[in-house]
């Protein structure tokens, strides 16, 4: 909790219950969330809780890195911690499309692609999001079983 806290007040953003809250539910829940899933469990406990200001929270701390955010089924976002040691450091994160577990990547699987695509396209490649989705060891035993 106390490196997110930390965070926080490195990108200007008060400390609030709110905030609080929201970083707690995905401490505790540990997989991905959408706002919406967030602010059903928080209405209860905070009140007064609009979807509107859960999902502003959640895009502020996506903008400093705490939260990352992916792009999952139906073209929902889906919002989880980001576990990396540094997570300013550039890494990927793969979703598990039937739990919504995250992991880290770590690394760039692109980076050795980079020559090949501005090769072939005459860009220069200032940087790129990786989409990667799969099942994760629980369930694909499920899957299986
Ligand atoms: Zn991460
Ligand atoms: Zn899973
Ligand atoms: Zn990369």
């Amino acid at each position: 909790m106390q490196r997110y806290i930390r965070m926080l007040r490195e990108g200007k953003l008060k400390i609030t219950p709110r905030r609080e809250a929201i970083l707690a539910y995905f401490i505790k829940e540990g997989k991905y969330a959408t706002p919406e899933q967030v602010w059903k469990k928080l209405r209860i406990s905070l009140g007064r809780l609009g979807l509107p200001t859960v999902y502003r929270n959640m895009e502020e701390m996506h903008q400093l890195g705490i939260l990352v955010k992916v792009e999952g089924v139906e073209n929902r976002f889906y919002y989880g911690l980001c576990r990396a040691e540094d997570p300013q450091v550039h890494h990927h994160h793969i979703i598990c499309q039937g739990c919504h577990k995250v992991r880290e990547v770590e690394g760039c699987l692109v980076g050795s692609l980079s020559k090949q695509i501005e090769a072939k396209t005459g860009f220069k490649l200032t940087g790129h999001t990786v989409h990667l989705q799969g099942l994760c060891q629980s369930c694909i035993i499920a899957d299986g079983g």
